[in-house]
């Protein structure tokens, strides 16, 4: 069977995650990683009044006087929470800072810096251009304006400006229910003494931590060993409430390779073989209302799939539009052993220089290492038609971000 290429695979992979339909209301204070479930407007301008930029005195902006000279009569004063009583008419100004409200009659801030005062009297000789060091009501955004679109994953930033809007709730995607298992008769839980043979199932451990940065509720189906009705018990319970499943090890062709096997007699299975390195085994499918991701078992391998193809998928059910990642260029500092064919993730460390980012890439890329994840910062792609490569040439990388997590941002 033909590989398929990643690209198309994310967007098959994207296009099976159809967006769940329920939607909850949440306090903004625990919003951040939440999807809108619908447009959000602003219920007032904000400003929400005409206000000074700066310390100043506020007046109405005049033709320059003969002499050159401003002149104006200090009649009041316009504090922050302290808006002046009265506004100014030809040849006065009142006493600003920074936020408060702008007396009726003034378009413009002069900058304290800028004048000079005697008594109730200030002169100026710098121009006054109206609107100067004003900030109109509305100019962040106007009432009724969209704070943000529905799909939005809500950042610190999205959920600041509806605060400073009013918005205290906000109606949100509910959390994509994504239940997680390891299957492998060698796995033991972190903690426990391990037997002659037995490693510690960090995979589930990994997807475990990757998911707390979605907005995803974790079911945590544990461990199952390598054996076909243990599986296909642990799918079934698993699909009556997850929307998407994620299971890692036993998708290769080995013997004891029985997910595919279950998935195959429970579901309907797609599986494909991807031209991706790390990764090559993955099953993908759903069983019952659920999406299914079986994912290779090296740990490095169940990282990278989960990153390219479990997280977008989880983005997508959550209501999020499908977008491929961001990458960005960087320029080798290693050379790098590739064989055209596949595309490959390789862990790499990059760094800035004074045009643009290099990136180093350590040469054992074993799969089993995740040394060499908990070092990298990136992930540096080989494209599959290339061959090496060498020390100057270009790649494209994805950065980590988040808590070093999942790569930063997509492309709009
Ligand atoms: P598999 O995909 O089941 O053939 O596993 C491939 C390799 O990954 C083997 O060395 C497994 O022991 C290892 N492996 C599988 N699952 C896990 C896990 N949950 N944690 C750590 N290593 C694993
Ligand atoms: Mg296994």
């Amino acid at each position: 069977m033909a590989l398929l290429d990643v690209d198309r695979a994310w967007r098959q992979v994207v296009g099976l995650a159809q967006p769940i339909a329920e939607s909850e209301v949440v306090p903004c204070t625990d919003a951040v990683g939440r999807v809108a479930a619908a447009d959000i407007h602003a219920p007032m301008a904000l400003p929400p009044f005409d206000a000074s930029a700066m310390d100043g005195y506020a007046v109405a902006a005049a033709v320059p006087p003969a002499d050159g000279v401003y002149r104006w009569r200090v009649v009041d004063r316009s504090a922050a929470g302290h808006p002046a009583k009265r506004g100014v008419g030809g040849g006065e100004a009142i006493r600003i800072f920074t936020g408060a409200m702008l007396p009726a009659g003034a378009d413009a801030v002069v900058l304290q810096e800028d004048v000079v005062r005697a008594g109730d009297v200030i002169e100026s000789r710098h121009p006054v251009r109206s609107e100067q060091h004003v900030r109109r009501r509305g100019n962040d955004v106007a009432q009724g304006g969209k704070l943000c679109a529905a799909g939005t994953a809500l950042t610190a930033y999205h959920l600041s400006w509806l605060a400073a809007c009013g918005i205290d709730r906000v109606r949100v995607a509910r959390r994509v229910r994504v239940a997680v298992l390891s299957t492998g008769d060698e796995l033991a839980e972190a903690g426990e003494p391990l037997a002659p043979g037995q490693v510690v199932d960090a995979n589930r451990f990994a997807l475990k931590m990757l998911l707390k940065e979605k907005p995803a509720q974790l079911q945590d189906l544990g461990r199952v060993p390598d054996q076909a009705e243990a599986i296909r018990a642990a799918l079934a319970d698993a699909s009556r409430e997850a929307d998407l499943i994620v299971a890692s090890g036993g998708v290769s062709v080995g013997e004891a390779d029985f997910v595919r096997q279950a998935l195959e007699e429970s579901g309907s299975l797609e599986f494909w073989r991807i031209a991706l390195k790390p990764g090559k085994p993955l099953a993908v499918g759903r069983i019952g209302g659920a999406l299914f991701f079986g994912l290779p078992g090296n740990p490095v391998s169940t990282i990278v799939t989960y990153l390219l193809f479990v997280a977008p998928a989880i983005d997508a059910l959550a209501g999020v539009p499908p977008r491929p990642p961001l990458t960005v260029p960087a320029t080798l500092v290693t050379p790098v052993r590739h064989t055209p064919g596949r595309r490959e993730y390789l862990r790499g460390v990059a760094r800035p220089v004074a045009r643009g980012l290099e990136v180093a890439v350590d040469g054992d890329q074993g799969s089993n290492r995740l040394g060499t994840l908990a070092n990298a910062n990136c992930l540096v792609i080989v494209d599959e038609k290339v061959g090496d490569l060498a020390v100057g040439d270009p790649v494209r990388i994805l950065l980590f971000g988040g808590a070093r997590g999942h790569p930063i941002g997509t492309l709009d």
